[in-house]
């Protein structure tokens, strides 16, 4: 990745991509302190720009720093990025960590960088073939305890059991792991929340463990405006195989339908693809009405 050509905005000013460096010393690669955010822009405009800036900043916040730009300049920085790498189906994603000016646990005075890649990504593959739905397996590791961990923020070392969870998952041949949280309730994916339908009703695990997703409220939005009734409740692992359907949601996943979850099978059914259309329609660019 670092291989490639184009511009790289970093601290409010545009780099070359492979200028884009930091040091080895920076306090956010040796003790965590990094957030970061997935965005994705559909013909040349990012969705939810400004609900991904805001979270951004609010997970900079759990980690006790603020980002020394405000939302309009970071949105103004994305935006101005995208034009200029030439992008319109593509990927962002900004990160700020802490420098490099002091080493220790401590840190309370280092620089807060900020920076934004952006790279094609188109929202690929045929419809057909996604309705397939992917395989998940189990994960080992749970979501933390928000109270040992500050689980809402999009904060780098949160993932680091991501990770693990996947590449275990993926050595199984599963595309996916499924994570519980501390309690043991049905969370979420690596990298996506989960969603299930029964009876053509939509039920998920409540957001009080993990990443409330900007798709997640997005499809839970989708499906209200269709009557379509929504869970938000606990879900236990027994329940799982009680469920007709299963979809996983995220920027990058967007709705990716789930066929099965360790030995546990669904079928791809009418709530997933109504939502799966719905989902694929509202991230269109609005066309001003003419
Ligand atoms: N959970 C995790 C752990 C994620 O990494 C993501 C992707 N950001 C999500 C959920 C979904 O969030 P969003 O819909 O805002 O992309």
């Amino acid at each position: 990745f670092d291989k490639r050509t184009g511009w790289i905005w970093y601290d409010g000013a545009f780099v070359p991509w492979q200028d884009a460096q930091v040091h080895v010393l920076t306090h956010g690669l040796h003790y965590g302190s990094c957030v970061f955010e997935g965005e994705r822009a559909y013909g040349g405009e990012i969705f939810k720009l400004e609900d991904h800036t805001a979270r951004l900043k609010e997970s900079a916040r759990l980690l006790d720093f603020e980002i020394p730009y405000d939302e309009a300049e970071i949105n103004a920085a994305c935006r101005e990025l995208l034009a200029r790498q030439n992008l319109s189906d593509a990927y962002l994603r900004p990160v700020a960590w802490r420098g490099s000016d002091m080493m220790g646990v401590s840190a309370q005075h280092n620089q807060i960088h900020l920076a934004i890649a952006a790279w094609e990504w188109p929202s690929y593959f045929d419809p057909a073939e996604r309705l397939k739905g992917i395989r998940i397996g189990q994960a080992k590791y749970r979501r933390p305890d928000p109270l040992t961990a500050p689980s809402t923020s999009k904060a780098a070392g949160l993932y680091m059991i991501c990770t693990i969870s996947k590449h275990a998952a993926e050595r199984e041949g599963y595309a996916d792991a499924l994570m519980l949280d501390w309690r043991g309730r049905v969370a979420e994916c690596t990298g996506a929340n989960i969603f299930f339908a029964k009876n053509g009703e939509l039920h998920t695990p409540e957001a009080d463990a993990f990443l409330n997703g900007i798709t997640r409220k997005t499809v839970i939005e989708l499906a209200r405006r269709r009557g379509i009734a929504v869970h938000e409740r606990e879900i236990l692992p027994e329940e799982l195989e009680s469920f007709d359907e299963c979809f996983i949601t995220g920027t990058a996943a967007e709705v990716t339908p789930v066929s099965e979850i360790a030995g546990r099978h669904y079928q791809p059914g009418p709530v997933t693809k109504q939502l799966f259309d719905d989902y694929m329609a509202e991230v269109q660019p609005k066309k001003a009405a003419a």
